[in-house]
């Protein structure tokens, strides 16, 4: 898949403009503060319809304006031809965002998803790598609720019997009051904890490779940490009794706290290097290349998982991210992209010596003050 035509309406400070994308991308050349994010974000809008910094849909109006609109068109591949148009608006005033694939209007907002896809780099990745667990936990989310039928829904509802059943618990109602939640809560945790599980299994070979290959060899591991234990994630009824007994266990402790104490909102994605000090949390003692190169070598993992569950190569958005990585390792990504059966790529940089990718054969684009020039 990829974009052939981009439309853009007081979306931050870039200028008003009709673009059309080169097949295989483009790099966008500017100085700082010159809108280079900006341009990723309003694409990358368009697959998850937020922004991936994320900014409210409200920052993204430019100032002085009351909505901001992005339509883009994509050409699809031999096996999968027909393309789409994805029309997104947000109006500030009314708090109303608007979602149109070829022209009609969606009436649910997650009805518009799974037209378009990219995955974005961003030097804020690091993030993913030296956050908390809600970080990752929000990478699996997003990721999954893209990739795997259902995800969305369980999630939705996990919820809200979440937020019902704390609210029960902190004002202290008996448990029966409580408890009612449960059956809503185990159902959809227990889908949750599955697909989470089932990725972390099948994606974790592919993840150490990848740190391998942009680290020179090193190695690094990817484990999926639940608070409930699961002996086998693949039979779903295991998931929700083991899930219905560990509530129960923690039943006192939840009292005491007020809160609902296990499920996957406290999960965790464990990350760590298996080198010198094999298991150490590479959020407690990786290096900043270290950590850089895991965050990457997720996204890298996200992109496959694109390739192979929606069958198209998904648009590959880089921001400045050869900025902070020694060389080598900026060598081998490029390596590695050109490798890998990379779609579209659209790649900022303030400098016009760090795009090198497709050894140079990127058409430029220049950015001053949220103008375009091709
Ligand atoms: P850097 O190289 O430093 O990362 P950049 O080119 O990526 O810079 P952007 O993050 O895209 O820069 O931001 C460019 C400018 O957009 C900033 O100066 C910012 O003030 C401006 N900006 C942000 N939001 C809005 C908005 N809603 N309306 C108008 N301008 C905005
Ligand atoms: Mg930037």
């Amino acid at each position: 898949m990829h974009l052939s035509e981009l439309s853009l309406r007081h979306f931050r400070n870039l200028r008003n403009q009709e673009l059309e994308l080169p097949r295989e991308g483009v790099a966008l050349i500017g100085d700082n503060a010159q809108g280079k994010s900006n341009f990723l974000e309003a694409i990358y809008y368009l697959e998850t319809l937020r922004s991936f910094r994320g900014a409210r849909d409200a920052q993204m109006v430019a100032f002085g304006e009351d909505v901001f609109r992005v339509v883009g068109t994509t050409e699809g591949e031999d096996d999968e031809p027909r393309g789409a148009q994805v029309a997104a608006a947000f109006q500030k005033k009314g708090k109303r965002k608007k979602v149109s694939v070829d022209g009609a209007e969606a009436d649910r907002l997650t009805d518009a998803l799974g037209h378009f896809s990219a995955v974005i780099f961003s030097p804020a990745d690091v993030d993913l790598v030296s956050g908390g667990p809600s970080e990752r936990r929000r990478f699996l989310d997003i990721l999954l609720s893209l990739n795997e039928p259902g995800y969305v829904g369980a999630l939705s509802d996990y919820k809200k019997s979440l937020v019902r059943r704390n609210a029960a618990l902190k004002a202290g109602q008996p448990w029966s009051l409580v408890s009612v939640w449960d059956q809503g809560l185990v159902r959809a945790g227990a889908d949750i904890m599955s697909a989470r599980r089932s990725w972390v299994e099948a994606r974790a070979g592919a993840f150490d490779d990848y740190y391998a290959r942009v680290s020179g060899g090193r190695r690094a591991r990817m484990t999926y940490r639940p608070q409930v234990p699961l002996e086998d994630a693949s039979d779903v009824d295991a998931v929700r009794e083991a899930f219905g007994e560990a509530l129960e266990a923690a039943r006192d402790r939840e009292v005491r706290r007020g809160v609902t104490l296990v499920g996957p909102h406290r999960d965790d994605l464990r990350l760590q290097l298996c080198d010198e000090g094999d298991g150490l949390d590479l959020r407690d003692y990786g290096s900043g290349g270290q950590r850089r190169t895991a965050a990457l070598a997720l996204r890298l993992v996200e992109a496959m998982t694109i390739r192979e569950r929606r069958s198209r190569r998904p648009m590959i958005l880089l921001d400045d991210v050869f900025a902070e990585l020694d060389g080598g390792r900026s060598e081998r990504i490029l390596e590695l992209m050109e490798g890998e059966d990379t779609g579209q790529v659209v790649l900022t940089a303030p400098k016009d010596a760090d795009v090198r990718i497709r050894r140079d054969a990127l058409p430029r684009w220049r950015i001053q003050a949220g103008a375009i020039t091709t």
